[in-house]
């Protein structure tokens, strides 16, 4: 029987829209302009009066705020938070409607919340339910947004990225010409990794790497479309002897876990708030830390509980490594206060959960649903 004060009395979704400056004209996303980054914050009530907070991916906030009112929160409400399988039935129970996209990723926000509350029922941090802190401190790389090569926008940010205190810098651009301008810019010998968000195909994706290869690419992230294609990206990783990450676009953590027993990739990059939340990321922790060939490494481009909810793991995490984090401004910055990001590394509180609660100024403003 469900104990009445840990049962899940309330699910509320906050369409959050971040307003963001990159110091470049708006990118393309999904082809249209994007001025804000968006997601879906969860706050879910327990019985007992305790609130958890989570996060879920949204390229469309009305359709995951639909999922949850009208797929998620009947099945959930009046479960038991303290059930750690709770998530993984309720994906069962909705698989024939999709085993990937916006379920899961309604999904994700609900399990981030109640690891949150988990921890806060326990009055323990996070990283404590997951297998204690090998680490509180986790080193973050500067992910910066897309300049479509324009050299002035690319020197400028990867110069204001190294002044802002971090050591490793990510570029979201597609060609050599691009990566070779940034690598101009920085340091010898800083890691500087290039996300093409599956730009090429097999056919092509082995010239346009080696193209880059006197920039010295970290990792090449996303080479492939499309992304599922595993065949591809082992051939590539041989062929061009360039390590390779993936994982943000995984369908589910079947595939992410395949894509490490399998060495598909160098670096694998689940998503809490695509994937299936914490109980995912953990497994695929743990499959890496099975497997050490595979290295493991978060996509994090997203600020609210998912964040805070990947930086536990990583603390909990078997392999030490690095968190991305997207370099740009933004009109408010959550948990700054409480989470400090001080010379590109990340200090986790030692509160209860999450250890942060979010900021009222950005519920305020985002409309519920
Ligand atoms: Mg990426």
């Amino acid at each position: 029987m469900t104990s009445s004060n840990t049962a899940i009395a309330a699910i509320q979704c906050f369409k959050v829209r971040l307003p963001f400056n990159h110091g470049a004209p708006a990118p393309l996303f999904a082809g249209k302009s994007r001025t804000t980054l968006d997601s879906i914050w969860m706050r879910v009530e327990l019985g007992n009066g305790m609130v958890g907070w989570g996060e879920a991916y949204a390229a469309d906030l009305d359709a995951v705020c639909a999922l949850v009112r009208h797929r998620v929160e009947p099945l959930a409400l009046g479960k038991d938070a303290t059930d750690r399988q709770l998530t993984s039935s309720l994906e069962r129970m909705l698989h024939n409607l999709g085993r990937s996209g916006p379920v899961l990723h309604a999904l994700s926000g609900l399990d981030i919340a109640l690891w949150d509350l988990r921890g806060k029922l326990e009055g323990v941090p996070l990283y404590e339910l997951l297998g204690g802190a090998k680490r509180t401190r986790i080193a973050a790389y500067a992910s910066l947004l897309q300049y479509y090569g324009n050299r002035e926008h690319l020197e400028t940010n990867v110069g204001k990225a190294i002044d802002a205190g971090f050591t490793q810098v990510k570029l979201h651009e597609r060609t050599a010409e691009a990566v070779a301008i940034a690598r101009a810019a920085m340091p010898r010998g800083m890691p500087l990794m290039v996300d093409t968000n599956c730009a090429w195909t097999t056919a092509n994706a082995l010239a346009e790497v080696r193209a880059m290869a006197t920039s010295d690419p970290f990792w090449i992230e996303e080479p492939i479309w499309p992304p599922e294609d595993l065949d591809g990206m082992k051939q590539l990783r041989k062929d061009s002897q360039i390590p390779v990450a993936a994982g943000e676009n995984a369908s589910n953590l079947l595939e992410l876990t395949r894509m490490v027993t399998e060495q598909a990739v160098d670096w694998v990059q689940p998503s809490a708030i695509k994937c299936g939340g914490v109980t995912a990321l953990q497994r695929v922790a743990e499959a890496c830390a099975n497997h050490p060939g595979v290295r493991f490494s978060p996509q994090t481009a997203f600020f609210g509980p998912g964040f805070l909810a990947t930086l536990h793991v990583l603390a909990a995490a078997e392999q030490d490594t690095i968190i991305e984090r997207l370099f740009c401004d933004l009109a408010f910055t959550p948990y700054r206060d409480t989470i400090p990001l001080v010379n590109g590394t990340f200090t986790l509180a030692s509160a209860a959960g999450l250890g942060a609660e979010p900021d009222v100024e950005i519920l305020a403003a985002s409309e519920q649903a």
